[in-house]
């Protein structure tokens, strides 16, 4: 909160009892986080997150109802990731937001009640042709009997692959639109296949497999036919603020670490003074991450209101916050010398992880190139007034 505590007058939407909350939340995280296993027992880390997950929920942390709740919400993974970017989804419905605003009204309601007690949704969108080329998906979906639809095809890169009771699936559907839509992770017609990957493993990661897997459209369609590429931008307008908020923090929690071993190694002599090359880093990281988180805090607002550039605001607050984050630790790391490059060591885990966030949620290269399209949108004298999502 030390971090967060200056900024309370940028956020007049958290009253006295919605800070409390934020600050009991960071309290829990601190005393959850004590019990955590080491991270480089995959399985162990993996269960111990969704295990968090539902102890968060159990305990009711969880954002305030009306506009303060998605700025709680940014705030609290910014308190998250400070400690790991690997609690990147212990608040909200992550990506099962998309089931609780187009699923039929039924199934939403189940949805909601399983994301509050902890459950989590995974999104499969990416093929590979690219990621960042979801207009050409192929995930096919053909009609079958009585009206069902039959998904045949290969999502990878898929991050919750078995933590996730369910994912989103992008594909081309009977009349080659595309369409999203929910399936059960467990579908014996489900075949997943984990990969290994370089940082942010927290979740597992890898191949998500539909050979002819039956879904009812009739429950399992989230919105109209057709209607997946909207729901995906709409959707990702409010997800990337977490995620940037959730980097900023983790850069965060590596300025801390770096900060506090200095002056340690200052009190106790070992260095005489802190040269002024560390005292301008730790000076301008901190302007840097505070900068973003504000600009990622506006993004969430516009993301709440539906503001046509809350998409634009999103794509590339995401990809600047997030080299925000990674040039803040690659800058601070070496301040603390080879002992941070240890593998065990938080701030060698934080790198790795940042690295994972310049593809997840959004290739960097490709949002930025996305923002240019929609900034030439439109007439030069009304830019500002008509940006929409062009990518
Ligand atoms: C840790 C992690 C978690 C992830 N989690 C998920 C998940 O849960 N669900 C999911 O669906 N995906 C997930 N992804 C995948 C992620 O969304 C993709 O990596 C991202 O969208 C980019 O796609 P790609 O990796 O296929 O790269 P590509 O789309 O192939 O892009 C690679 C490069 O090619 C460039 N390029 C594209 N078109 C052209 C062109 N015509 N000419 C020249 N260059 C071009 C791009 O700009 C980029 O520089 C995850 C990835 C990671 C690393």
């Amino acid at each position: 909160m030390t971090w967060l505590e200056p900024l309370r007058s940028s956020v007049p939407e958290l009253d006295t009892p919605a800070w409390t909350s934020l600050e009991r939340f960071d309290a829990a995280l601190g005393e959850l986080s004590s019990a955590a296993p080491a991270h480089h027992d995959a399985a162990a880390w993996s269960a111990w997150l969704l295990q968090l997950r539902h102890e968060l929920a159990a305990r009711r942390h969880r954002a305030p109802t009306g506009p303060a709740g998605p700025v709680w919400q940014t705030l609290a993974q910014f308190l998250a990731g400070a400690r790991d970017l690997d609690l990147r989804d212990c608040t909200g419905a992550g990506h099962g937001a998309m089931v609780l605003t187009h699923a039929p009204t039924a199934i939403a309601r189940a949805w909601d009640e399983r994301l509050r007690a902890g459950e989590l949704i995974g999104i499969a969108a990416t093929e590979r042709h690219g990621g960042s080329r979801i207009r050409e998906i192929t995930t096919r979906a053909r009609p079958g009997r009585g009206g069902t639809w039959r998904l045949t095809g290969e999502k990878c890169w898929v991050s919750r692959l078995t933590e996730a009771a369910a994912f989103v699936v992008f594909v081309r559907d009977p009349d080659a639109r595309i369409s999203a839509v929910l399936v059960d992770a467990d579908d014996p017609r489900a075949e997943r296949d984990v990969i290994e990957p370089f940082g942010l493993g927290g979740w597992s990661w890898g191949a998500l497999r539909l050979h002819d897997l039956p879904v009812d459209p009739a429950t399992a369609l989230l919105g109209a036919p057709g209607n997946g590429l909207e729901i995906f931008h709409q959707h990702f307008a409010r997800f990337r603020p977490l995620v940037t908020a959730t980097a900023l923090g983790t850069a965060a929690g590596v300025h801390a670490l770096v900060a506090d071993a200095l002056a340690a190694r200052r009190s106790t002599g070992i260095l005489p003074r802190v040269r002024d090359n560390a005292l301008i880093a730790l000076g301008r990281t901190h302007a840097e991450i505070t900068a973003a988180l504000l600009a990622t805090v506006t993004t969430t607002r516009l993301a709440m209101i539906g503001h046509p550039a809350a998409d634009l605001l999103a794509r590339l607050g995401k990809a600047a916050g997030v080299d925000t984050a990674v040039q803040a630790v690659n800058n601070l790391a070496p301040l603390i010398g080879a002992a941070g490059f240890q593998r065990s060591h938080p701030v060698a885990k934080a790198r790795a992880d940042l690295t994972g966030l310049l593809y997840a949620d959004g290739i960097h290269d490709s949002l930025y190139r996305s923002g240019g399209v929609s900034l030439l949108a439109g007439p030069a004298n009304s830019r500002l007034a008509t940006l929409t999502a062009a990518a």
